[in-house]
């Protein structure tokens, strides 16, 4: 059997968390790859780590469903039998508004997804990581966004604040289990082109805004998987808490 590390990945089917479990693998990482809708995607990810000679399975669940939550964590138990690395990847974002045009089933959809479900995440991978309680220790990247700083103002300002909610956990988390093996990092990404965009009601928006980014261009998702994988890694062994911005100097 395999002794090759486990990452699980929460919206690994498509844009960062696509290209976080693709360079995962090609470093070595055994991969699950949740989804929540989009089967084909995912089993795309998976036959191409296959392809190349790495291990992965693709992992229905929606994170905005804490039953959901358990399952996913349940199928890692029995497939891989060990977790080495967590990556809070999985979040939406919603059509443009203004927060005084939000209705709350969009609000609470927004925290429920992006807030609860990381932390519900977070809180299984530590029941497995950490040394406290048996494990080897571990890893865990939370994705936030540089709309912590810009505040998205009349696009989706309940966004920004679920991630920001995303960066205080991202230091409480860290300094609660500093002791038991497990680091907690997070990434704040610029603008990135994904479908993110797409499914907020503006495809065009990662080329749209190149101009008001120092580096004049929007960044990949490769690029954000390169940090992810650093903070992963242990290369960053000295490395929780912290909070890095990947975002061409946004
Ligand atoms: P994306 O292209 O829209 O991909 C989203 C991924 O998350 C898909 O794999 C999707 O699965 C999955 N997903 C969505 N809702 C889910 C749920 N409830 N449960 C489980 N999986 C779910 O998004 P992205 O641009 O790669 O964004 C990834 C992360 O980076 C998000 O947290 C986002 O907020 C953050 N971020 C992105 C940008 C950017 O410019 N792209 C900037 C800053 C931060 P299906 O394939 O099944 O739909």
């Amino acid at each position: 059997m395999s002794d090759a590390p486990v990452l699980l990945v929460t919206g690994g089917s498509r844009g960062i968390g696509a290209a976080v479990c693709r360079l995962a693998a090609s470093q070595g990482w055994r991969v699950a790859v949740n989804y929540a809708a989009n089967a084909a995607a995912a089993e795309s990810v998976v036959s191409e780590i296959k392809s190349k000679g790495g291990d992965a399975i693709a992992i229905q669940g929606d994170v905005g469903n804490a039953a959901d939550i358990a399952a996913m964590f349940q199928a890692v138990d029995r497939h891989f039998g060990r977790l080495d690395g967590m990556v809070n990847n999985a979040g939406i974002v919603d059509q443009p508004q203004r927060v005084d045009e939000m209705s709350v089933e969009r609000i609470e959809r927004m925290m429920r997804i992006n807030i609860t479900g990381s932390i519900l995440c977070a809180a299984e991978a530590v029941r497995r990581m950490s040394t406290r309680h048996g494990g080897k220790g571990g890893a865990i990247v939370n994705i936030s966004s540089m709309a912590v700083i810009i505040g998205s103002p009349s696009q989706y300002v309940d966004y920004a604040a679920s991630k920001a909610a995303i960066d205080t956990f991202t230091i409480g988390l860290a300094r609660e289990v500093a002791t038991e093996g497990v680091r907690v990092n997070a990434i704040r990404p610029g603008i990135i082109d994904t479908d993110i965009h797409a499914s907020g009601g503006l495809p065009d928006r990662a080329r749209d805004m190149a101009s008001s980014i120092p580096m004049q261009r929007p960044g990949t998702a490769a690029e954000v998987a390169d940090a992810v994988l650093y903070l992963l890694s242990s290369n960053s062994s000295y490395v929780t808490g912290a909070i890095m911005n990947v975002s061409g100097g946004r």
